[in-house]
């Protein structure tokens, strides 16, 4: 991966943004990022590695998360109650053969037995619900309990730092949140349907190596808009420019 910077984002900003670059999924296969991303963003990521560019605008949103979560970690490393950032390896056996998923739980709260996930993020991305919110905390349920041989699994929630937070409109709207931290639940389903997500998401990703042009991104994970625009494609998919699916789409809406 190559990086420009053509909004001249100033030089210690840009070295702020790669002090934040730590997370290494080390030998594993797949990190439960990469686990979630849609096989056909994966495949092309790998097979164009070399020719990858991306803008260092498009860290900035990665680089406060990250700053936010290491102050919540040191924060919080000197609870005893509590496990900050750790990183789980486990691996399971798909179709014959041992795969290693990484993931790292941001913070364990081992008298609850509880994970919690922090986000930053925008007010308008809590209203709704966000499936991939809910597949990335049952993983980490699930290597959670593999990691401490616990039979029951634990409970789980995100809690999100609005970083667009208005005070005026929780005053004026009865959904708008109450407040610029908003903690969600997460339902966290039964063991073997976690299982069975995760080795259908390998073999999805495992698949889409051999002819990622053959694989089709859903609207989905397209990002569609109601006006029928692609979002993900257009403006944050980094592999747009090897996607035979977004040419010809592009082709298409001509
Ligand atoms: S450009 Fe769109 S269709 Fe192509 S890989 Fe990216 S998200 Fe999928």
């Amino acid at each position: 991966m190559h990086f420009k910077n053509d909004k001249a984002i100033p030089l210690p900003i840009i070295r702020g943004i790669h002090q934040s670059w730590g997370y290494d999924k080390g030998d594993a296969d797949f990190s439960v990022t990469e686990l979630l991303q849609p096989p056909k963003v994966r495949a092309l990521s790998i097979q164009h590695k070399d020719e990858l560019v991306q803008d260092y605008s498009n860290s900035i949103a990665s680089f406060i998360g990250t700053s936010v979560h290491k102050m919540l970690e040191d924060g919080n490393a000197d609870d005893e109650n509590l496990i900050t950032e750790m990183r789980i390896n486990s691996s399971l056996v798909v179709d014959g053969k041992y795969y290693t998923i990484s993931g790292c739980v941001d913070l364990i709260d081992k008298n609850q037995n509880k994970i919690i996930d922090f986000k930053t993020t925008s007010a308008y991305a809590v209203l709704g619900d966000k499936i991939e919110w809910e597949q990335q905390l049952n993983i980490y349920a699930y290597l959670y309990a593999l990691e401490f041989e616990k039979d029951e699994l634990p409970s789980a929630e995100i809690q999100a730092i609005l970083k667009d937070w208005s005070k005026s409109r929780a005053k004026n709207s009865n959904t708008y949140p109450r407040s610029p931290i908003f903690v969600k639940p997460i339902m966290i389903w039964k063991k073997g349907d976690i299982e069975e997500f995760i080795k259908e998401r390998i073999r999805l990703h495992i698949d889409a190596l051999e002819n990622p042009q053959d694989v089709i991104c859903s609207d989905e994970e397209r990002w569609m808009s109601a006006k029928g625009k692609a979002n993900r494609c257009e403006d944050w998919c980094n592999v747009n420019e090897f996607c035979d699916q977004y040419k010809n789409n592009m082709e298409e809406n001509k």
